[in-house]
């Protein structure tokens, strides 16, 4: 290996820029040559590439989202797209990757390097934690404060006004977000896509709450929920219980950005530095995870079949209980 390429890809994840900047360092720090390539699969395809130093990495590592842009590129699923991009690298001496982003961003780094000779090695960047091999995603730890956050400003007024918020959070297929925030801000219930939370179950809750005297309530849903959403159960509900005024809010897109927690600066930094140094030991189509305190390697194969994915549960166990 002579040049390593580094490039961000799927959805932007706080903490991307740390590891960016981990890549990069590590790389030249080692006597390696290390380029950035803008915008993913895109950048590879459209020559979008530029050569990094030490210093075009100064500054990044609070930032939120990513420095070299993200996007999604349906052109990298042809095989045309994808010459094209090895035409790209091999050009430029390019001949080893780093690639931060989700399962597609995997499923396209798996596919590449089984084809071409420049191997790669993944970093799971996505905020949801739905990732198989990481016990965390970078991003993750930022997402979730950033909805505390938010919910502890609802409260606020839920409390003032005696009123009931249903706030939605992201997590389409993984309830990590939903269940970690419900926790860490009291949430009087939380609807998961891994459970099936009966509206039966939730009025229970809710009257049980409002017996107790309670003055606010919030009602954590993730957007995967099977009733649709905080709009869908708000809806359930209001046509059975109807002691407080009730509200919903969608948290959206601001859970996204922002800048990196600790957590997360750390993480980015420790999967950018231990990607660097898989390539060089010769590591190919994997990715690197964190299992309780450890960097390891797992094969992007294993990572990307189906794997039984589950909350944790003294967490599950603890959201009804501690409610
Ligand atoms: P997130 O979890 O944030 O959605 P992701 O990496 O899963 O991140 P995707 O949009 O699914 O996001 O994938 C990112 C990019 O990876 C796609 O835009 C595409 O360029 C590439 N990709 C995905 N699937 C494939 C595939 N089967 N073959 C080649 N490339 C792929």
């Amino acid at each position: 290996i002579k040049k390593i390429a580094v490039f961000t890809s799927g959805g932007d994840a706080p903490g991307m820029n740390a590891c960016i900047r981990a890549v990069v360092r590590t790389g030249i720090y080692l006597g390696y040559e290390v380029a950035g390539i803008k915008q993913g699969y895109q950048g590879m395809i459209d020559d979008n590439i530029e050569n990094m130093s030490r210093h075009s990495v100064s500054n990044i590592m609070q930032l939120g989202g990513t420095v070299l842009k993200t996007a999604r590129c349906l052109a990298f699923k042809n095989p045309d797209g994808m010459q094209k991009a090895y035409e790209n690298l091999k050009k430029r001496g390019i001949d080893a990757l780093v690639a931060i982003g989700g399962d597609g961003t995997f499923t396209g780094a798996e596919r590449f390097s089984s084809t071409y000779d420049i191997p790669v090695i993944c970093v799971p960047g996505t905020i949801d934690n739905d990732l198989y091999g990481s016990d965390f995603t970078l991003g993750f730890d930022t997402a979730t404060n950033t909805v505390i956050e938010a919910i502890d400003k609802i409260r606020d007024t839920a409390e003032s006004h005696d009123r009931l918020f249903f706030i939605e959070v992201m997590g389409r297929d993984a309830g990590c977000i939903a269940l970690r925030a419900g926790i860490a801000s009291g949430a009087e219930a939380i609807m998961l896509p891994e459970k099936d939370t009966a509206i039966s179950e939730l009025i229970d809750l809710l009257e049980h709450g409002a017996a107790n005297k309670k003055s606010s309530s919030i009602v954590i849903v993730a957007e995967g929920d099977k009733n649709g959403g905080a709009f869908g159960v708000a809806k359930l509900v209001k046509e059975k219980f109807d002691f407080y005024d009730t509200k919903v809010t969608i948290l959206g897109h601001l859970q996204r950005g922002g800048s990196p927690s600790s957590f997360d600066r750390i993480l980015g930094s420790r999967m950018g530095y231990a990607a660097v140094k898989a390539l060089i030991n010769g590591d190919n189509r994997k990715m690197v995870g964190l299992r309780g305190n450890e960097i390891v390697l797992t094969d992007l194969k294993e990572a990307l079949t189906d794997h039984e994915f589950k909350l944790e549960d003294d967490l599950m166990e603890m959201s009804i209980i501690l409610a």
